[in-house]
């Protein structure tokens, strides 16, 4: 789990002269970049970024940058992004074309444009072998026996790597407080719980 709250409280108020910089999954935005050329559904969480004018977003969908729209699903095998970025684990398509070498390309230039942006904060699509911040597969996602790990995408890694926050769409508390910094009017649901905190992955990962 890499969400830093003292980070997330310590972020300035976007404003409309100087807007707050958000990276994010460019599918978040809306655009169908899918692998099935859609946007992989709507999630109301991350499109209300989009609504204010105190926010500068850039948007990047990485595994458009190299494989193309549409394209085959892929899943890291062997460990998480972190490890695929240092040569112990691997992305392979559906069909079991390794596809690491290009994943970690787009990381590359996901990291690049998250530099030169200067981006204060990434809201990242979870689950996805590129983007993914808190869950991923571990392993094929069509296997009868899927499994989950804890951990990042190959993208998101990179990112946290070099110190930039993730949070995804389902962190529902960490975005609470970005929304309270992008609108000063905005009052923080003091119930909403990042993705970590919901039963289900409490269940599933209680031995992690
Ligand atoms: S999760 Fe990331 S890689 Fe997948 S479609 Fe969205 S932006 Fe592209």
């Amino acid at each position: 789990m890499w969400i830093d709250y003292n980070y997330l409280n310590s972020l300035r108020t976007g404003t409309a002269e100087d807007p707050l910089r958000i990276l994010m999954s460019a599918c978040l935005t809306g655009i169908e970049c899918g692998y099935d050329g859609t946007a992989n559904g709507e999630y109301p969480s991350a499109l209300k970024i989009l609504k204010y004018p105190t926010v500068k977003i850039t948007k990047f969908c990485p595994e458009e940058f190299s494989f193309g729209t549409p394209r085959a699903m892929c899943d890291i095998y062997g460990g998480t992004g972190f490890d695929v970025l240092k040569g112990t684990a691997k992305v392979l398509a559906e069909d079991g074309t390794d596809w690491s070498e290009g994943m970690i390309r787009a990381s590359e230039k996901m990291l690049a444009l998250a530099v030169e942006n200067k981006i204060e904060i990434a809201v990242m699509m979870d689950v996805s072998a590129a983007c993914g911040s808190q869950v991923i597969y571990d392993g094929n996602r069509f296997d009868a026996n899927k499994k989950y790990q804890i951990g990042a995408g190959v993208c998101a890694a990179q990112l946290i790597n070099h110190g930039f926050k993730v949070i995804s769409q389902r962190d529902y508390k960490s975005l609470e407080i970005l929304y309270s910094k992008i609108d000063t009017a905005h009052t923080k649901n003091a119930s909403a719980i990042d993705h970590h905190e919901i039963q289900w992955y409490k269940d599933y990962f209680k031995d992690k």
